[in-house]
């Protein structure tokens, strides 16, 4: 809060109010010209003061809605990141699973429980959330890129020995 803007305009309206007061009664064209010119530059210094007082106060209410904002997110945030649990997929590569609480699963509507996935830990670390996609041998997040070999693919038969055994079988 500016302070100095609230003291302004609480002495122009003081000094106003006694400029007024000693205005009564005076006969004095002149007196009453001069007492009315000072009233008018008190008013004016009091209009002044308010005006920066106003300002202040709509950048302390605009600070205050950014604070406020921030905090917000960070709660979010920060909720999000407790429904997830670290986890080893493989020696060394990790990802993010979801928490999935009794009642999530017993919810009221059926089919609305939160499936089990797993969100791509350097993303997430990242305050990004990507689930990965995870097939019978690698994790891919659509985000990074990242592979996560989950387990060795058979070795495949190449065309050569496949046309070789066929040779022979025929
Ligand atoms: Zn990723």
């Amino acid at each position: 809060m500016d302070m100095t803007a609230i003291a302004s305009l609480t002495s122009a309206i003081s000094a106003a109010r006694e400029i007024a007061q000693g205005a009564i009664g005076v006969r004095d064209a002149v007196l009453i010209n001069e007492a009315t010119g000072r009233l008018v530059q008190k008013l004016l210094d009091a209009q002044n003061a308010l005006l920066e007082h106003n300002a202040a106060l709509l950048q302390l209410q605009n600070e205050h809605f950014k604070v406020h904002e921030e905090l917000r997110e960070l709660r979010e945030a920060a909720s999000e990141r407790g429904r997830y649990t670290l986890f080893e997929l493989v020696p060394g590569k990790f990802a993010y699973r979801v928490n999935i609480a009794p009642e999530q699963s017993g919810s009221s509507e059926p089919g609305s429980a939160e499936p089990l996935h797993y969100v791509c830990q350097g993303c997430f670390d990242q305050g990004r959330k990507a689930v990965l996609r995870i097939s019978e041998y690698v994790a891919f997040c659509p985000l990074c890129k990242d592979n996560i070999r989950l387990r060795e693919r058979p070795a495949q038969a190449t065309p050569q020995v496949v046309s070789a055994w066929s040779k022979r079988d025929w």
